[in-house]
C-alpha cells in the first residue's frame, strides 16, 4: 500500500493535522511519530559529513541542529498554515527572539503594537535595544496612519498579535500587510491566541508567523515550545536585508537557489540562530506537540462554542461592569471579528466587575471548575487576575492601555462541558 497522505496539501485541515510532514516508511513503519532520543547521528562517511556540515545533503548530524522527530513537526505545520519552511523551539519567547534577530541588526528597528504579550514588549524595550535594534511601539494600533509614522528607513519588520491579550482586541491585518510591504518590509504575527484553525494569517499578508506552541497547539498545558513558520515569496533581496544578500551568496551552492528562494528566511533562522544560540526543542516535547495537534481543529470548534457561551451569560450577568470577547456584538472589534475570525475569535475573554478587586478576589476564591493559573490554552479552563500576574510590573497607565485594570479577570475557556462552566462561575458570583 502506498501511503501519500503526508504528502497532500489539498487534504483537508483536520486531515493534515494528523498526517502531513510524516511518512512511515521511513521510520520503519512507525504509525506514531518516533521520538528520536539521540544527542547525535552517525554521520556515516568522511564525504558524508562534508555535505552534511556544508548544507548540500539534508539530514542529521547533531539534534541541536535538526532531529527526525522536529522535522515532522516543522512541516506538519508548515502544511497546516500553507507555508514554506517553519522551524521548532524550545518556547514561544525563543521563536520570536530569534525571529527578531534574523530580521534586524544594531540600527534596525521593529514597528510593534503597545498591546503585546509581556515577554515581547520586554524584548522589544528592554533587551534588544541594548544590541541596537529599537522597538518602535505603535501609538493607536486601530489607526493605520499611526502605523505609518512608526515606519522609517531603519525599520524592518511590522509585528502584531492576531488576538491580543488580554483584550483580545484585532487589528486591520490586510491593511498592515499592505502597508508592510509597500516599505519593502515584512508583517510578522504572533498567532499564538488564533492557531492555524481559527484564521489564515498568510491568506491576509502575513509573512512570518510565531507561536508559543505552549498554548493551544499543544494543547493540554504540558509543554513548553514555539514554532516560527514562513510563508514564502517574501523578496528579501530588495536592499533592505543584506543579510539575506549574503547569506545566499554564502549558501547558493550548498542548499540550492531555489530552497533559498522559497525559505531563506528559515534556513538563515535555523544555520544561524537556532543552530548557535541553542534553543532547540526537545524531540520528546515536539512528540507531544504532534500529539496535541492531532486534535487541534477539534478542541478549536468546542474552546470557541464555549467562549461564546461563557461569554454571553457572563454579558448578561448582572454583577458583570463589561465582558471583552469580540465574538460579541458589543465588541468594538466585531466586524474585524467576522472578517478574520469566521469561525469564531478564539476563546479567551477578559471581564470587569463591578465589584472591584475585591469582587475579583472573591471570584478567584470561589471558582472550582477554572483553575487560577497563568497561562492561557489548556484544555482546561483558567482564570486569572491580569493586573497581579500578566500585567504585573507595568504602570497602571500601561495596563489600562492594555485593558487591564483592578478589577480585571481572564478566562480561557476550555473543552469542558459548557454549562460546568456556566455553573461554576455563576456560583462564584452569587458570593460576589
Ligand atoms: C505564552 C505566550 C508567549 C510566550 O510563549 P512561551 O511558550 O511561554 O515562551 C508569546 N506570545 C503569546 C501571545 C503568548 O501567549
Amino acid at each position: 500500500m502506498s501511503y501519500e497522505a503526508y504528502k497532500d496539501n489539498k487534504l483537508g485541515f483536520t486531515t493534515r493535522q494528523l498526517h502531513a510532514g510524516y511518512n512511515p516508511a521511513e521510520h520503519y513503519r512507525s504509525k506514531a511519530v518516533p521520538i528520536y532520543h539521540t544527542a547525535a547521528f552517525e554521520l556515516g562517511d568522511f564525504d558524508r559529513c562534508t555535505r552534511l556540515f556544508e548544507y548540500s545533503e539534508e539530514g542529521h548530524s547533531y539534534v541541536r541542529f535538526s532531529n527526525p522527530t522536529n522535522d515532522v513537526l516543522e512541516k506538519r505545520i508548515a502544511s497546516l498554515e500553507g507555508g514554506s519552511a517553519a522551524l521548532a523551539f524550545s518556547s514561544g519567547m525563543a521563536a520570536i527572539s530569534n525571529t527578531f534577530l534574523n530580521i534586524a541588526r544594531a540600527g534596525d528597528e521593529i514597528a510593534a503594537v503597545q498591546t503585546l504579550y509581556g515577554g515581547t514588549t520586554t524584548l522589544l524595550n528592554k533587551i534588544l535595544p541594548e544590541y541596537g535594534i529599537r522597538g518602535r511601539f505603535i501609538e493607536d494600533e486601530n489607526d493605520i496612519e499611526s502605523y505609518k509614522k512608526a515606519i522609517n528607513e531603519n525599520t524592518k519588520a511590522v509585528y502584531i498579535e492576531s488576538l491580543g491579550n488580554p483584550g483580545m482586541n484585532i487589528v486591520d491585518i490586510e491593511a498592515i500587510a499592505k502597508l508592510a510591504h509597500e516599505n519593502g518590509i515584512p508583517l510578522i504575527i504572533d498567532n499564538t491566541f488564533a492557531t492555524p484553525y481559527l484564521i489564515n494569517a498568510f491568506d491576509y499578508g502575513a509573512d512570518i508567523l510565531c507561536y508559543s506552541a505552549t498554548k493551544y497547539l499543544a494543547g493540554h498545558g504540558t509543554i513548553i515550545a514555539g514554532l516560527t513558520v514562513e510563508k514564502g515569496g517574501f523578496d528579501w533581496h530588495n536592499g533592505k536585508f543584506p543579510q539575506f544578500d549574503a547569506f545566499y551568496e554564502e549558501y547558493r551552492n550548498s542548499l540550492g537557489e531555489e530552497t533559498l528562494k522559497s525559505s531563506i528566511f528559515t534556513k538563515r533562522l535555523r544555520i544561524r540562530y537556532l543552530t548557535d544560540l541553542g534553543s532547540h526543542l526537545s524531540p520528546t516535547n515536539a512528540f507531544y506537540l504532534l500529539q496535541g495537534m492531532e486534535t487541534l481543529s477539534l478542541r478549536m470548534e468546542r474552546h470557541v462554542e464555549n467562549a461564546r457561551k461563557v461569554a454571553q451569560f457572563l454579558e448578561a450577568h448582572p454583577k458583570i461592569l463589561s465582558v471583552s470577547y469580540p465574538g460579541l456584538e458589543s465588541s468594538r472589534y466585531y466586524s474585524l471579528a467576522k472578517k478574520y475570525f469566521p469561525k469564531g475569535p478564539g476563546a479567551i475573554l477578559s471581564i470587569r466587575l463591578k465589584g472591584g478587586l475585591e469582587a475579583a478576589k472573591k471570584v478567584l476564591e470561589q471558582v472550582r471548575v477554572f483553575d487560577y493559573m497563568v497561562n492561557v490554552g489548556d484544555a482546561k479552563s483558567l482564570i486569572v487576575h491580569s493586573a497581579t500576574s500578566t500585567h504585573f510590573g507595568q504602570s497602571k497607565e500601561e495596563r489600562e492601555r492594555a485593558g487591564v485594570f483592578e478589577d480585571t479577570l481572564r478566562l480561557s475557556v476550555g473543552i469542558e462541558d459548557a454549562e460546568d462552566l456556566i455553573g461554576d462561575l455563576k456560583q462564584a458570583l452569587e458570593a460576589v
